[in-house]
Protein backbone atom coordinates (compact mmCIF):
# COMPACT_ATOMS: atom_id res chain seq x y z
CA UNK A 1 0.00 0.00 0.00
CA UNK A 2 1.39 3.65 -0.70
CA UNK A 3 2.05 5.50 1.95
CA UNK A 4 -0.91 8.20 3.00
CA UNK A 5 -0.22 12.02 3.96
CA UNK A 6 -1.13 11.91 7.15
CA UNK A 7 -4.46 14.31 7.39
CA UNK A 8 -6.24 14.09 10.32
CA UNK A 9 -8.10 17.39 10.04
CA UNK A 10 -11.26 18.75 12.39
CA UNK A 11 -12.94 21.54 11.74
CA UNK A 12 -13.84 23.24 14.78
CA UNK A 13 -13.88 26.71 14.15
CA UNK A 14 -17.32 25.91 11.50
CA UNK A 15 -19.03 24.58 14.87
CA UNK A 16 -19.18 28.71 15.47
CA UNK A 17 -22.32 30.73 14.35
CA UNK A 18 -22.68 30.43 10.06
CA UNK A 19 -22.35 34.25 10.14
CA UNK A 20 -18.48 33.63 10.63
CA UNK A 21 -17.94 31.60 7.48
CA UNK A 22 -18.73 30.58 4.08
CA UNK A 23 -18.64 26.71 2.92
CA UNK A 24 -16.98 27.01 -0.66
CA UNK A 25 -16.54 25.32 -3.41
CA UNK A 26 -12.60 23.97 -4.52
CA UNK A 27 -11.58 26.03 -7.82
CA UNK A 28 -9.42 24.00 -9.37
CA UNK A 29 -6.12 24.74 -11.52
CA UNK A 30 -4.60 23.25 -14.95
CA UNK A 31 -1.27 22.05 -14.07
CA UNK A 32 -0.84 22.03 -10.36
CA UNK A 33 3.24 21.72 -9.73
CA UNK A 34 5.00 21.22 -6.42
CA UNK A 35 7.64 23.80 -6.17
CA UNK A 36 8.63 23.99 -2.08
CA UNK A 37 8.01 21.87 0.06
CA UNK A 38 8.68 21.89 4.20
CA UNK A 39 9.60 18.74 5.51
CA UNK A 40 10.63 19.71 8.77
CA UNK A 41 7.11 21.61 9.25
CA UNK A 42 5.38 18.62 7.37
CA UNK A 43 7.23 16.18 10.13
CA UNK A 44 5.55 18.53 13.09
CA UNK A 45 2.42 18.73 12.17
CA UNK A 46 2.30 14.59 12.09
CA UNK A 47 2.55 14.39 8.00
CA UNK A 48 4.62 12.70 5.69
CA UNK A 49 6.58 14.52 3.67
CA UNK A 50 7.41 11.54 0.82
CA UNK A 51 3.53 10.93 0.57
CA UNK A 52 3.20 14.75 0.31
CA UNK A 53 4.70 15.16 -3.16
CA UNK A 54 2.31 12.46 -4.79
CA UNK A 55 0.11 13.64 -7.32
CA UNK A 56 -3.04 13.19 -5.44
CA UNK A 57 -1.24 15.06 -2.32
CA UNK A 58 -0.34 18.20 -4.61
CA UNK A 59 -3.98 18.41 -6.13
CA UNK A 60 -5.20 19.23 -2.28
CA UNK A 61 -1.94 21.90 -1.75
CA UNK A 62 -3.22 23.18 -5.37
CA UNK A 63 -6.90 23.63 -4.51
CA UNK A 64 -8.00 20.79 -6.70
CA UNK A 65 -8.99 17.83 -3.99
CA UNK A 66 -9.67 18.27 -0.38
CA UNK A 67 -8.90 15.65 1.96
CA UNK A 68 -10.97 12.91 3.35
CA UNK A 69 -13.12 14.88 6.05
CA UNK A 70 -12.63 18.47 4.85
CA UNK A 71 -14.95 21.21 4.52
CA UNK A 72 -13.87 24.03 2.98
CA UNK A 73 -14.84 27.52 3.89
CA UNK A 74 -13.59 30.82 4.07
CA UNK A 75 -13.71 32.77 7.40
CA UNK A 76 -15.73 36.68 7.20
CA UNK A 77 -13.52 39.37 8.88
CA UNK A 78 -13.69 42.90 9.09
CA UNK A 79 -10.85 45.42 9.63
CA UNK A 80 -9.45 48.71 9.94
CA UNK A 81 -7.66 49.18 6.88
CA UNK A 82 -4.69 52.69 7.26
CA UNK A 83 -7.30 53.27 10.36
CA UNK A 84 -10.67 52.82 7.84
CA UNK A 85 -13.03 50.34 8.97
CA UNK A 86 -14.26 47.80 6.05
CA UNK A 87 -15.83 44.59 5.47
CA UNK A 88 -13.70 42.09 4.65
CA UNK A 89 -12.83 38.19 4.59
CA UNK A 90 -10.76 35.80 2.81
CA UNK A 91 -11.14 36.88 -0.68
CA UNK A 92 -8.14 34.36 -1.81
CA UNK A 93 -8.13 32.32 0.81
CA UNK A 94 -9.33 28.49 1.45
CA UNK A 95 -9.47 27.11 4.49
CA UNK A 96 -8.83 23.00 4.43
CA UNK A 97 -9.59 22.48 7.85
CA UNK A 98 -7.31 21.91 11.43
CA UNK A 99 -4.47 19.55 11.48
CA UNK A 100 -4.23 17.86 14.35
CA UNK A 101 -0.55 17.10 15.33
CA UNK A 102 0.59 14.37 17.37
CA UNK A 103 0.79 16.27 20.20
CA UNK A 104 -3.04 17.28 20.02
CA UNK A 105 -2.48 20.72 18.89
CA UNK A 106 -4.42 22.19 15.78
CA UNK A 107 -3.11 24.05 13.23
CA UNK A 108 -4.89 25.58 10.74
CA UNK A 109 -4.18 24.68 6.89
CA UNK A 110 -5.05 27.77 4.47
CA UNK A 111 -4.48 27.49 0.43
CA UNK A 112 -3.90 31.66 0.11
CA UNK A 113 -4.23 32.11 -3.61
CA UNK A 114 -6.85 29.17 -4.30
CA UNK A 115 -9.55 30.98 -6.06
CA UNK A 116 -13.06 33.68 -5.76
CA UNK A 117 -14.60 33.49 -2.98
CA UNK A 118 -17.99 35.26 -1.19
CA UNK A 119 -15.57 37.88 0.13
CA UNK A 120 -13.61 38.66 -2.97
CA UNK A 121 -15.26 41.71 -4.06
CA UNK A 122 -13.68 42.59 -7.61
CA UNK A 123 -10.84 40.26 -6.86
CA UNK A 124 -10.07 37.18 -8.80
CA UNK A 125 -8.54 35.57 -5.63
CA UNK A 126 -5.68 34.58 -7.22
CA UNK A 127 -1.57 35.25 -5.75
CA UNK A 128 1.40 35.39 -8.20
CA UNK A 129 4.17 32.91 -7.65
CA UNK A 130 6.75 36.05 -6.90
CA UNK A 131 5.12 37.11 -3.49
CA UNK A 132 4.20 33.45 -2.23
CA UNK A 133 7.67 32.60 -2.94
CA UNK A 134 8.87 35.43 -0.85
CA UNK A 135 5.86 34.89 2.65
CA UNK A 136 7.48 31.06 2.29
CA UNK A 137 11.01 32.70 2.59
CA UNK A 138 10.28 35.10 5.29
CA UNK A 139 7.59 33.52 7.49
CA UNK A 140 10.51 30.71 7.71
CA UNK A 141 13.12 32.82 8.07
CA UNK A 142 10.65 34.73 10.84
CA UNK A 143 10.43 31.52 12.70
CA UNK A 144 14.12 30.36 12.54
CA UNK A 145 14.83 33.81 14.37
CA UNK A 146 12.07 32.58 17.07
CA UNK A 147 9.37 35.05 16.45
CA UNK A 148 5.84 33.83 16.03
CA UNK A 149 4.31 33.50 12.93
CA UNK A 150 2.11 31.88 10.45
CA UNK A 151 4.40 29.57 8.79
CA UNK A 152 4.45 28.15 5.25
CA UNK A 153 3.73 24.28 3.98
CA UNK A 154 4.35 24.32 0.69
CA UNK A 155 4.28 26.15 -2.90
CA UNK A 156 2.33 24.95 -6.36
CA UNK A 157 2.75 26.49 -9.15
CA UNK A 158 -0.87 26.57 -10.80
CA UNK A 159 -0.02 26.37 -14.30
CA UNK A 160 -2.04 29.67 -14.78
CA UNK A 161 -1.67 33.39 -15.09
CA UNK A 162 -2.87 35.85 -13.19
CA UNK A 163 -2.76 39.37 -14.24
CA UNK A 164 -2.07 42.12 -12.68
CA UNK A 165 0.03 45.11 -14.38
CA UNK A 166 1.37 42.52 -16.79
CA UNK A 167 0.82 38.46 -17.24
CA UNK A 168 2.33 36.96 -13.98
CA UNK A 169 2.54 33.08 -13.05
CA UNK A 170 0.22 32.23 -10.51
CA UNK A 171 0.61 30.47 -7.60
CA UNK A 172 -1.03 28.83 -4.36
CA UNK A 173 0.69 28.59 -1.06
CA UNK A 174 -0.26 26.67 1.90
CA UNK A 175 -0.50 28.82 5.33
CA UNK A 176 -0.38 26.79 8.63
CA UNK A 177 -1.44 28.67 11.81
CA UNK A 178 -2.18 28.46 15.27
CA UNK A 179 -5.68 29.94 14.22
CA UNK A 180 -6.21 32.78 11.76
CA UNK A 181 -8.63 34.92 13.92
CA UNK A 182 -7.67 38.17 13.74
CA UNK A 183 -8.67 41.44 16.00
CA UNK A 184 -10.90 42.08 12.55
CA UNK A 185 -12.28 39.11 13.31
CA UNK A 186 -13.61 40.50 16.60
CA UNK A 187 -14.69 43.56 15.02
CA UNK A 188 -16.52 41.51 12.48
CA UNK A 189 -18.52 39.80 15.59
CA UNK A 190 -18.98 43.10 16.97
CA UNK A 191 -20.24 45.51 14.17
CA UNK A 192 -23.48 44.03 13.61
CA UNK A 193 -23.66 40.77 15.01
CA UNK A 194 -25.63 39.12 18.31
CA UNK A 195 -23.98 39.57 21.94
CA UNK A 196 -24.33 35.33 21.34
CA UNK A 197 -22.39 35.61 18.60
CA UNK A 198 -19.67 37.32 19.65
CA UNK A 199 -19.35 35.58 23.14
CA UNK A 200 -19.55 32.29 21.31
CA UNK A 201 -15.99 33.60 18.62
CA UNK A 202 -14.70 34.96 22.67
CA UNK A 203 -15.49 31.47 24.26
CA UNK A 204 -13.81 29.69 20.71
CA UNK A 205 -10.91 32.18 20.78
CA UNK A 206 -10.51 31.46 24.66
CA UNK A 207 -10.65 27.45 24.23
CA UNK A 208 -8.04 27.52 21.69
CA UNK A 209 -5.51 29.98 22.33
CA UNK A 210 -5.42 30.49 26.12
CA UNK A 211 -6.91 27.36 27.51
CA UNK A 212 -5.03 28.60 30.81
CA UNK A 213 -7.71 30.96 31.52
CA UNK A 214 -10.21 30.83 34.29
CA UNK A 215 -13.75 30.90 32.78
CA UNK A 216 -14.94 32.83 36.18
CA UNK A 217 -16.72 35.42 34.85
CA UNK A 218 -13.69 37.80 34.24
CA UNK A 219 -12.47 35.74 31.07
CA UNK A 220 -12.87 38.07 28.03
CA UNK A 221 -11.30 40.77 29.91
CA UNK A 222 -8.34 37.99 30.44
CA UNK A 223 -8.77 37.34 27.36
CA UNK A 224 -7.95 41.43 26.22
CA UNK A 225 -5.35 41.14 28.60
CA UNK A 226 -3.55 37.94 26.96
CA UNK A 227 -3.90 39.67 23.37
CA UNK A 228 -2.12 42.83 24.69
CA UNK A 229 0.91 40.86 26.52
CA UNK A 230 1.58 38.49 23.00
CA UNK A 231 1.42 41.55 20.67
CA UNK A 232 3.88 43.40 22.79
CA UNK A 233 5.90 40.66 23.14
CA UNK A 234 5.53 40.33 19.02
CA UNK A 235 6.14 43.81 18.15
CA UNK A 236 8.98 43.64 20.46
CA UNK A 237 10.79 41.16 18.50
CA UNK A 238 9.89 42.67 15.04
CA UNK A 239 11.63 45.97 16.37
CA UNK A 240 14.65 44.03 17.93
CA UNK A 241 15.46 42.29 14.18
CA UNK A 242 14.27 45.47 12.46
CA UNK A 243 11.32 43.60 10.61
CA UNK A 244 8.77 46.26 9.23
CA UNK A 245 5.15 44.69 8.42
CA UNK A 246 4.24 46.96 6.15
CA UNK A 247 0.75 46.67 6.45
CA UNK A 248 -0.75 46.34 10.20
CA UNK A 249 -4.14 46.66 9.64
CA UNK A 250 -6.63 45.32 12.45
CA UNK A 251 -7.17 42.28 10.45
CA UNK A 252 -3.89 41.59 9.46
CA UNK A 253 -2.91 41.28 13.08
CA UNK A 254 -3.52 37.34 14.80
CA UNK A 255 -5.20 37.17 18.36
CA UNK A 256 -2.23 34.32 18.58
CA UNK A 257 0.41 36.72 18.62
CA UNK A 258 1.89 35.52 15.56
CA UNK A 259 3.49 37.49 12.32
CA UNK A 260 0.31 37.12 9.65
CA UNK A 261 0.26 38.31 5.89
CA UNK A 262 3.62 39.09 4.70
CA UNK A 263 2.53 41.53 2.17
CA UNK A 264 4.79 44.53 1.47
CA UNK A 265 7.05 43.67 4.75
CA UNK A 266 10.88 43.37 4.77
CA UNK A 267 13.99 43.80 6.67
CA UNK A 268 15.80 47.52 7.68
CA UNK A 269 19.24 47.35 6.42
CA UNK A 270 20.20 50.94 7.71
CA UNK A 271 18.87 51.58 10.74
CA UNK A 272 16.35 54.58 10.25
CA UNK A 273 13.56 54.44 12.18
CA UNK A 274 11.29 55.97 9.38
CA UNK A 275 11.71 53.57 7.05
CA UNK A 276 8.91 52.76 4.98
CA UNK A 277 8.29 50.33 2.03
CA UNK A 278 5.49 49.77 0.91
CA UNK A 279 4.21 51.73 -1.60
CA UNK A 280 1.04 52.45 -0.43
CA UNK A 281 1.73 53.83 2.54
CA UNK A 282 2.77 57.49 1.51
CA UNK A 283 1.81 58.63 4.89
CA UNK A 284 4.07 56.50 6.97
CA UNK A 285 1.31 55.58 9.33
CA UNK A 286 3.68 52.03 9.50
CA UNK A 287 7.29 53.03 9.43
CA UNK A 288 9.70 50.85 11.45
CA UNK A 289 9.07 53.51 14.43
CA UNK A 290 5.16 53.59 14.56
CA UNK A 291 5.12 50.36 14.62
CA UNK A 292 4.65 49.64 18.55
CA UNK A 293 2.01 52.97 18.83
CA UNK A 294 0.06 51.16 15.84
CA UNK A 295 0.01 47.89 17.88
CA UNK A 296 -1.66 50.13 20.39
CA UNK A 297 -4.03 51.67 18.30
CA UNK A 298 -5.34 47.93 16.95
CA UNK A 299 -5.61 46.64 20.75
CA UNK A 300 -7.96 49.65 21.34
CA UNK A 301 -10.16 48.47 18.65
CA UNK A 302 -9.68 44.63 20.27
CA UNK A 303 -10.53 46.26 23.56
CA UNK A 304 -14.04 48.33 21.72
CA UNK A 305 -15.37 45.29 20.34
CA UNK A 306 -15.09 43.03 23.24
CA UNK A 307 -17.16 45.81 25.35
CA UNK A 308 -20.39 44.28 25.72
CA UNK A 309 -18.99 40.75 27.02
CA UNK A 310 -16.25 43.40 29.56
CA UNK A 311 -19.55 44.56 31.61
CA UNK A 312 -23.07 44.97 31.55
CA UNK A 313 -22.97 48.46 32.58
CA UNK A 314 -21.14 49.66 29.33
CA UNK A 315 -19.38 52.54 31.51
CA UNK A 316 -17.57 50.21 33.32
CA UNK A 317 -16.62 48.18 30.25
CA UNK A 318 -14.95 51.13 28.60
CA UNK A 319 -12.70 51.58 32.26
CA UNK A 320 -11.76 48.39 32.16
CA UNK A 321 -10.92 48.43 28.75
CA UNK A 322 -8.84 51.22 28.90
CA UNK A 323 -7.19 50.37 32.26
CA UNK A 324 -6.09 46.92 29.77
CA UNK A 325 -5.26 48.70 26.60
CA UNK A 326 -3.65 51.17 28.77
CA UNK A 327 -0.82 48.76 29.79
CA UNK A 328 0.39 48.18 26.88
CA UNK A 329 3.21 50.33 26.39
CA UNK A 330 5.08 49.54 29.52
CA UNK A 331 4.71 45.88 28.65
CA UNK A 332 5.83 46.28 25.07
CA UNK A 333 8.94 48.63 26.34
CA UNK A 334 9.44 46.22 29.18
CA UNK A 335 9.91 43.58 25.97
CA UNK A 336 11.64 45.58 23.86
CA UNK A 337 14.13 47.00 26.98
CA UNK A 338 15.08 42.90 27.70
CA UNK A 339 15.78 42.14 24.63
CA UNK A 340 17.69 45.14 23.89
CA UNK A 341 19.73 44.13 27.29
CA UNK A 342 20.53 41.00 25.13
CA UNK A 343 21.72 42.28 22.17
CA UNK A 344 24.32 43.99 24.35
CA UNK A 345 25.13 40.95 25.95
CA UNK A 346 23.56 42.54 29.18
CA UNK A 347 21.97 39.89 31.92
CA UNK A 348 21.28 42.22 34.52
CA UNK A 349 19.17 45.93 34.85
CA UNK A 350 20.77 49.01 35.43
CA UNK A 351 18.99 52.33 35.30
CA UNK A 352 20.95 53.74 32.47
CA UNK A 353 20.39 50.75 30.40
CA UNK A 354 18.08 52.77 28.42
CA UNK A 355 20.12 55.51 27.57
CA UNK A 356 23.16 53.24 26.78
CA UNK A 357 20.92 51.65 24.00
CA UNK A 358 19.56 54.98 22.90
CA UNK A 359 22.70 55.93 22.61
CA UNK A 360 24.15 53.43 20.20
CA UNK A 361 20.88 53.66 17.74
CA UNK A 362 21.37 57.39 17.78
CA UNK A 363 24.81 57.09 16.25
CA UNK A 364 23.70 54.06 13.92
CA UNK A 365 21.26 56.41 12.74
CA UNK A 366 23.30 59.48 12.29
CA UNK A 367 26.18 57.16 10.41
CA UNK A 368 23.63 55.03 8.35
CA UNK A 369 24.99 51.85 10.09
CA UNK A 370 23.45 48.72 8.63
CA UNK A 371 21.07 47.56 12.09
CA UNK A 372 22.09 43.84 11.65
CA UNK A 373 25.44 43.78 10.78
CA UNK A 374 26.00 46.57 13.50
CA UNK A 375 24.64 44.45 16.17
CA UNK A 376 26.01 41.02 14.69
CA UNK A 377 29.57 42.91 14.73
CA UNK A 378 29.34 43.82 18.22
CA UNK A 379 28.52 40.01 19.55
CA UNK A 380 31.53 38.94 17.64
CA UNK A 381 33.41 41.89 18.68
CA UNK A 382 34.90 42.32 15.25
CA UNK A 383 34.51 46.04 15.07
CA UNK A 384 36.99 47.16 12.54
CA UNK A 385 34.72 47.45 9.82
CA UNK A 386 31.43 48.95 11.32
CA UNK A 387 30.57 52.36 10.54
CA UNK A 388 29.61 53.71 13.33
CA UNK A 389 33.18 53.33 14.47
CA UNK A 390 33.45 56.82 12.48
CA UNK A 391 30.75 58.65 14.84
CA UNK A 392 32.92 61.02 17.53
CA UNK A 393 31.09 59.32 20.42
CA UNK A 394 31.99 55.50 19.25
CA UNK A 395 34.73 55.68 21.76
CA UNK A 396 32.91 56.79 24.53
CA UNK A 397 30.60 54.74 24.23
CA UNK A 398 32.61 51.54 23.98
CA UNK A 399 34.33 52.58 27.32
CA UNK A 400 31.05 53.14 28.78
CA UNK A 401 29.34 49.37 27.31
CA UNK A 402 32.91 47.71 28.73
CA UNK A 403 32.64 49.60 31.50
CA UNK A 404 28.75 48.10 31.86
CA UNK A 405 29.70 44.66 31.32
CA UNK A 406 31.92 44.58 33.64
CA UNK A 407 29.66 45.64 36.42
CA UNK A 408 27.43 41.82 36.03
CA UNK A 409 28.44 38.35 37.67
CA UNK A 410 28.79 36.43 34.06
CA UNK A 411 31.64 35.86 32.26
CA UNK A 412 32.61 37.62 28.98
CA UNK A 413 32.07 34.57 26.89
CA UNK A 414 28.76 34.31 28.72
CA UNK A 415 27.66 37.82 27.19
CA UNK A 416 29.17 36.89 24.22
CA UNK A 417 27.14 33.78 23.31
CA UNK A 418 23.96 35.88 24.90
CA UNK A 419 24.46 38.44 22.12
CA UNK A 420 25.00 35.89 19.14
CA UNK A 421 22.02 34.58 19.95
CA UNK A 422 20.24 37.55 20.66
CA UNK A 423 21.80 39.23 17.14
CA UNK A 424 21.18 37.07 14.02
CA UNK A 425 24.29 37.12 11.26
CA UNK A 426 21.21 37.04 8.73
CA UNK A 427 18.41 37.88 7.81
CA UNK A 428 16.34 37.61 4.90
CA UNK A 429 17.80 40.79 3.13
CA UNK A 430 15.79 42.55 0.60
CA UNK A 431 17.82 42.49 -2.18
CA UNK A 432 19.38 38.64 -1.72
CA UNK A 433 15.11 37.61 -1.60
CA UNK A 434 14.97 38.92 -5.08
CA UNK A 435 18.03 37.45 -6.21
CA UNK A 436 16.14 34.05 -5.30
CA UNK A 437 12.91 35.27 -6.58
CA UNK A 438 14.87 36.50 -9.73
CA UNK A 439 16.03 33.15 -10.55
CA UNK A 440 13.10 30.89 -9.36
CA UNK A 441 10.43 32.90 -11.30
CA UNK A 442 12.07 34.08 -14.46
CA UNK A 443 14.43 31.41 -15.31
CA UNK A 444 12.63 28.45 -13.24
CA UNK A 445 15.91 27.71 -11.00
CA UNK A 446 15.03 26.90 -7.38
CA UNK A 447 18.13 26.30 -6.79
CA UNK A 448 19.33 29.78 -5.31
CA UNK A 449 15.99 29.98 -3.56
CA UNK A 450 16.99 26.25 -2.01
CA UNK A 451 20.16 27.19 -0.66
CA UNK A 452 19.31 30.83 0.88
CA UNK A 453 16.24 28.88 2.50
CA UNK A 454 19.11 26.41 4.01
CA UNK A 455 20.88 29.52 5.24
CA UNK A 456 18.04 31.20 6.42
CA UNK A 457 17.72 28.37 9.07
CA UNK A 458 20.19 28.89 11.09
CA UNK A 459 21.11 32.70 11.51
CA UNK A 460 22.44 32.84 14.97
CA UNK A 461 25.15 30.38 13.48
CA UNK A 462 28.53 31.75 13.56
CA UNK A 463 30.89 31.09 10.04
CA UNK A 464 27.75 32.63 7.85
CA UNK A 465 28.80 33.01 4.26
CA UNK A 466 29.57 36.78 4.16
CA UNK A 467 27.97 36.78 0.29
CA UNK A 468 24.49 36.59 2.66
CA UNK A 469 25.63 39.45 5.02
CA UNK A 470 26.04 41.94 2.81
CA UNK A 471 24.29 45.45 2.39
CA UNK A 472 22.59 46.54 -0.82
CA UNK A 473 24.64 48.79 -2.87
CA UNK A 474 23.95 52.33 -2.36
CA UNK A 475 22.90 53.20 -5.67
CA UNK A 476 19.49 53.14 -7.45
CA UNK A 477 15.61 53.77 -6.18
CA UNK A 478 15.12 53.09 -2.24
CA UNK A 479 13.59 49.89 -2.16
CA UNK A 480 9.63 49.38 -2.59
CA UNK A 481 7.08 46.68 -1.59
CA UNK A 482 4.07 45.87 -3.31
CA UNK A 483 0.52 44.44 -1.91
CA UNK A 484 -2.12 42.31 -2.98
CA UNK A 485 -0.06 40.80 -5.92
P1 LIG B 1 -4.42 42.22 2.69
O1 LIG B 1 -4.12 43.62 2.29
O2 LIG B 1 -3.49 41.21 2.12
O3 LIG B 1 -4.55 42.06 4.16
O4 LIG B 1 -5.84 41.86 2.06
C1 LIG B 1 -6.97 42.62 2.34
C2 LIG B 1 -8.21 41.94 1.81
O5 LIG B 1 -8.18 41.83 0.39
C3 LIG B 1 -8.43 40.54 2.33
O6 LIG B 1 -9.81 40.39 2.59
C4 LIG B 1 -7.99 39.67 1.19
O7 LIG B 1 -8.63 38.42 1.20
C5 LIG B 1 -8.42 40.50 -0.02
N1 LIG B 1 -7.65 40.21 -1.23
C6 LIG B 1 -6.33 40.44 -1.45
N2 LIG B 1 -5.97 40.03 -2.68
C7 LIG B 1 -7.07 39.53 -3.27
C8 LIG B 1 -7.36 38.95 -4.55
N3 LIG B 1 -6.42 38.81 -5.49
N4 LIG B 1 -8.62 38.54 -4.79
C9 LIG B 1 -9.59 38.66 -3.87
N5 LIG B 1 -9.39 39.20 -2.65
C10 LIG B 1 -8.15 39.63 -2.35
MG1 LIG C 1 -4.59 40.33 5.17
MG1 LIG D 1 -1.95 40.14 2.13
Amino acid sequence: MTKQPGWKLKSSYTALPERFYSIIKVNPVSSPELLVLNAPLAEELGLDDEALQSEEAVAVFAGNEVPKGSVPFAQAYAGHQFGHFTMLGDGRALMVGEQETPEGKLYDIQLKGSGRTPYSRGGDGRAALGPMLREYIISEAMHALGIPTTRSLAVVATGEPVYRETALPGAIMTRVASSHIRVGTFEYAAGGGSAEELKALADYTLKRHFPHVDTDGDQYLSLLREVVKVQASLIAKWQLVGFIHGVMNTDNMTISGETIDYGPCAFMDAYDPATVFSSIDAQGRYAYSNQPGIGGWNLARFAEALLPLLHEDQEEAVKLAQDAVSEYPEVFHQNWLSGMRAKLGLFNEEAGDKALIEDLLSMMHEQKADFTNTFRALAEGELEEIQIKNDEGFQVWHQQWKERLGRQEETEEASARLMKSSNPAVIPRNHIVEEALQAAVEEGDLTVLGRLLDVLQNPYEDNMEKDYCRQPAPAGMPYQTYCGT
